[in-house]
């Protein structure tokens, strides 16, 4: 009899570990949530993707992946149009914004939290390198200027068209298109982040060129999380100021050949 009784007992105890490993009583490694990183990546030197990896890559794949070790966070990369991104987070699609997205602009604090500054640049004006243009103040009434939809370029081109001052503010949903609308001579100029133009006329200063001096307000990037997610917000944070205090930072930086303003 007793001898039966123990069996039954073996066998109730290995039923009731089994349901506790099923019930969440796992491997803890299994439960780390995964944060997905919503960008644009045609905006290079910040994202772009690999041709060959199909990786996106870039400093703010670089900048994160440093927060993300510092504070033991597991991330991947999704990329859509840079209109999408906000509603991203809104209806949890993504986790965490990191698209050279300047937290200032519009009312974009208004419907994500944005963290702490990572970088600091303004906008300039690209141009066909047999242009005459002299800078921004120069473009005229029958020209047309292109920009990324979303963008503080885009809403400035469509600023510029309503004020009479371009025929047309041409908005596209990758630089890449911008960029081709002006080797095809479509548009007269196309108004990019200065370190993106840069990043551009590294390989296409035989067709383009940078006119004028910087312009439009002193844009500050940053990443942004759903609105109220303060816990991964102070994460993030805490990991940007740790990536700054110990050199890594300015690695990345160097790695990209970028200056923040
Ligand atoms: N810095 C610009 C903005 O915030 C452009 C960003 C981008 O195209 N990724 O609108």
């Amino acid at each position: 009899m007793k001898k039966k009784a123990l069996v039954v007992l073996l066998a109730m105890a290995m039923v009731f570990a089994f349901m506790l490993s099923a019930c969440g009583g796992g491997d803890s490694s299994s439960d780390e949530q995964v944060l997905k990183v919503v960008t644009e990546a045609t905006f290079a030197p910040f994202e772009w993707t690999d041709e060959e990896s199909g990786e996106i890559v870039g400093f703010d794949p670089d900048m994160m992946a440093a927060i993300a070790e510092d504070q033991g966070l597991k991330l991947e990369w999704v990329n859509m149009e840079f209109d999408s991104l906000i509603p991203a987070l809104e209806s949890d699609q993504g986790d965490i914004i990191c698209a050279g997205m300047n937290k200032l602009a519009g009312d974009r604090a208004d419907k994500a939290d944005f963290g702490d500054t990572y970088f600091k640049s303004r906008l300039m004006l690209l141009v066909a390198a047999d242009s005459d243009l002299t800078g921004l103040d120069a473009v005229t009434p029958d020209m047309k200027l292109a920009s990324q939809i979303g963008t503080t370029g885009g809403d400035m081109v469509k600023q510029m068209q309503e004020e009479g001052k371009i025929a047309e503010g041409i908005v596209l949903n990758q630089w890449t298109d911008c960029y081709l609308q002006l080797q095809n001579g479509e548009v007269q100029g196309v108004i990019v982040d200065k370190p993106v133009g840069y990043e551009y006329l590294m390989e296409h200063s035989d067709i383009a060129k940078y006119v004028g001096e910087g312009f439009g307000e002193m844009e500050e990037f940053a990443f942004a999380v759903k609105k109220g997610n303060t816990e991964l917000l102070d994460k993030l944070n805490t990991g940007l100021a740790n990536i700054k205090a110990n050199g890594t930072y300015d690695e990345l930086l160097a790695k990209y050949n970028m200056e923040s303003e």
